[in-house]
């Protein structure tokens, strides 16, 4: 009997270009045997790749990169640093060749600037400075547990709180200023800590306490060979220390230590507030999404937080570092706290490397041109300027039988594929706007005038894949914003579909990419310690120093950029109007009102008033009219719109193996079963998690979930 002809590999059709399609793919094209198995092609609305995180080149202004706000990597986020090394080591760029090794291609930081968010204050900004750790992102370091980051917040209050005042800087003389009450309940706490067989508090002695010992002793045995192992243990190893830190940090602040020592005091408070949380909600053995349902600074006001830290620059940083704001309005600042809370404590307490990283130049010729070329020599095909516009359910519902495809373009004669890429000082890049030559009528300005980007953007065809002749499989990852139409009959057939597109809130983004002639230093009148940071309470809240991004752009030695700075936002719903106009007066007002919040020496000498003269301008034109020859911006296609994570939200998401169709897949920072956050390291968790579901191997996910006790 003969054999029959091999199996033909599934055809995989991917939807969406941004980092969570582009990652599964990257995942699927490492196993060993895919080509074997799958014949990938990626369908991508317009002209590039990249999504949220493209950016591109705009040839009538020095082929300088242009995004949509710019992008910082913080040290947690294993997963997408992984990709970016893999991408890095395999391309092998020559050596002398511009951004042709990962250290060069992303810059690491250590200094975030957490501005105060209060407009009126002239308080210099936070200098969140956390010290190199010796390894790198991407390494594979376990992420710590729940109860790890519980532990670690505990003993670092424990060691600061006697810092907090000059003349009470030892807990002998804390502790007898606590009321009697707390007092008398403190003993009772290491009694029964005892009584579990913690033996950190054996041999106290009430009568004749010795309380610096006890705490130096109780804190040594968070890591000596009688450390608490059991859960009922450690909390109840917890519990005293809990109590102490509490009772002193108020009666601290009672005696003046937020004035000395506001910043400290703020982190101690919010670190009790979180462990107390942590321990009294269980989330060192049901994880961070437990609280998910609720807003992260009730959570913590809950849990005993003063309204002087919930107010603090390093809490309301958070909301603007994630624009999470309940309709763009950042008077509604928002955010489902297990999710925030997760990442916070990565970001601070778990990071590789350095606490962040900025991409040298965009993201699109960072990482988004050398992961498409490598994909497509692996063998991956690219659709460019193939919209999706609708998937409908077979009959009987348990399958996609068609995807209904509309093209965008013809090509020009002669042209086989569409070649997306262009070079800029060697560098492959992506244009800001479409390589108009490859295109049938590209001269003609009506076809210039079209948004390809834009779902509503025409087509010139529509054409229908077939399942089983055209794919076999399909991932999907455009985000809901943009699934409207595209998910519509999905919806009809399940209704975890409806309750998905009606309960992913995004909010529109915008911002102000500035050239400047000087250099971020002499803007600043000293070094540059930070490469980003955030002014919460400004409509810009957030800043990039983009400066090294210079030396890929084009600009002539006359018109040289000095810095190159991003600031972005949230863009209000009630504005969303699609105008740029409005968006470069909400920069100009930026600027005439927070220069010094930034740039202490931008102003006009002896003056308040920022100096126009510093922004570039090939053009020469005066005063605040320097602004046209800047960037500004705003998202207005749906699918550019920011997930954010309001509480409750995540409950209505589904998982990248669970979209209710058994050849359906997906993956996006809108996916749940992840980090349920929407940044890098959230859309390419749930790329690989797509990528492992579909393939069925165990591709490992680095801090999927978070670490708990499973007794
Ligand atoms: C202004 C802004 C600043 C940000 N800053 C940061 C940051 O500093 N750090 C960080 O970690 N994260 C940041 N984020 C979040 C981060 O960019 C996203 O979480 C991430 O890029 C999402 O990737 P994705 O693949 O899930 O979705 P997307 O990037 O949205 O990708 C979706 C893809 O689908 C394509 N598409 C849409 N409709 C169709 C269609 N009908 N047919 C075919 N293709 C279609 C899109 O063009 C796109 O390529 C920021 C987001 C915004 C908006």
């Amino acid at each position: 009997m003969s054999a029959g002809p091999p199996p033909r590999p599934r055809k995989l059709a991917v939807f969406g270009g941004g980092l969570g399609s582009l990652s599964a793919v990257f995942a699927l094209t490492e196993l060993p045997d895919w080509r074997e198995r799958y014949d990938i092609t990626v369908y991508q609305i317009g002209w590039r790749l990249g999504g949220k995180a493209r950016s591109g080149r705009n040839l009538r202004a020095h082929a300088r990169s242009e995004a949509l706000g710019h992008h910082v990597w913080f040290g947690w986020y294993d997963n997408a640093f992984a990709l970016a090394r893999r991408v890095y080591a395999e391309t092998r760029r020559a050596p002398g060749a511009p951004l042709a090794t990962f250290k060069e291609a992303f810059k690491p930081c250590d200094t975030l600037l957490l501005g105060t968010g209060d407009r009126s204050s002239r308080a210099p900004p936070w200098k969140m400075h956390l010290p190199r750790a010796d390894n790198l992102p991407g390494d594979g370091a376990p992420q710590p547990s729940v109860w790890h980051f519980a532990q670690t917040l505990l003993l670092w209050a424990i060691d600061c709180i006697p810092r907090l005042h000059p003349q009470f800087a030892t807990w002998s003389a804390i502790v007898p200023r606590w009321p009697d009450s707390s007092r008398a309940l403190w003993p009772a706490l290491m009694r029964r800590a005892s009584g579990q067989g913690v033996r950190a508090y054996d041999g106290f002695d009430p009568q004749s306490p010795d309380y610096d010992a006890l705490l130096r002793r109780a804190a040594a045995a968070a890591h000596d060979e009688d450390a608490p192992q059991t859960s009922r243990q450690r909390r109840a190893w917890a519990q005293p220390l809990t109590h102490c830190g509490e009772h002193s940090l108020r009666t601290l602040v009672g005696l003046g230590a937020r004035d000395s020592h506001p910043q400290f005091t703020t982190m101690v408070d919010l670190a009790l507030a979180i462990v107390r949380g942590i321990l009294h909600d269980g989330l060192d053995r049901a994880g961070f999404s437990a609280i998910d349902d609720q807003d992260l600074r009730d959570w913590l006001r809950r849990h005993g937080a003063a309204e002087a830290s919930l107010a603090s620059s390093v809490v309301v940083g958070l909301y603007a570092d994630h624009m999470s704001y309940e309709s763009g309005d950042v008077a509604r600042p928002v955010a489902a706290a297990g999710a925030m809370l997760r990442a916070a404590l990565r970001r601070y307490l778990a990071f590789s490397g350095a606490l962040y990283y900025t991409p040298a130049a965009g993201l699109g010729e960072v990482l988004f041109a050398p992961l498409y070329r490598l994909l497509r020599d692996r063998g991956v095909a690219f659709r460019f300027f193939h919209k999706l516009k609708r998937l409908c359910p077979a009959p009987d519902g348990a399958t996609v039988s068609a995807a209904i495809v509309g093209r965008q373009i013809e090509l020009a004669p002669g042209v086989e594929e569409y070649e997306p890429l262009l070079k800029v000082k060697g560098l492959p890049c992506w244009p800001s706007r479409p390589l108009y030559s490859q295109i049938v009528l590209g001269d003609d300005p009506v076809i210039q005038a079209i948004d390809f980007e834009a779902t509503e953007s025409p087509e010139v065809e529509e054409v229908a894949l077939r399942a089983g002749v055209d794919f076999d499989d399909i991932i999907l990852a455009i985000p809901p914003p943009a699934l409207g139409g595209v998910a519509r009959e999905l919806a009809a057939r399940d209704p975890r579909w409806g309750e998905l597109l009606d309960r992913t809130h995004s909010i529109a983004a915008m911002g102000a990419q500035l050239w400047l002639s000087p250099t971020w230093a002499q803007l600043l009148g000293a070094p540059a310690p930070a490469g980003a940071g955030e002014l919460p309470g400004t409509e810009l809240p957030r800043w990039f120093n983009l400066s090294t991004a210079a030396p890929y752009e084009g600009w002539p030695r006359e018109h040289w950029p000095g810095a190159i700075a991003s600031l972005s936002g949230p863009r209000p719903d009630r504005a969303a109007d699609g105008s740029r106009e409005p968006v470069r007066d909400i920069a100009e007002t930026w600027l005439k009102s927070h220069p010094r919040a930034l740039w202490p020496e931008a102003t006009l000498a002896g003056a308040d008033e920022f100096n126009w003269e510093l922004l570039l301008d090939p053009q020469g034109r005066a005063g605040e009219h320097r602004l046209a020859a800047q960037h500004c911006w705003s998202t207005q296609n749906a699918s550019d719109r920011q997930i954010v994570t309001l509480p409750g939200d995540p409950r209505h998401r589904l998982a990248a193996g669970d979209s209710g169709f058994r050849n359906l897949w997906l993956a996006g920072d809108w996916v749940g079963g992840g980090i349920e956050l929407a940044c890098a390291e959230g859309a390419v968790i749930t790329g690989l998690q797509a990528a492992r579901a579909l393939s069925g191997e165990a591709i490992v996910i680095h801090g999927e979930r978070d670490g708990v006790d499973l007794e």
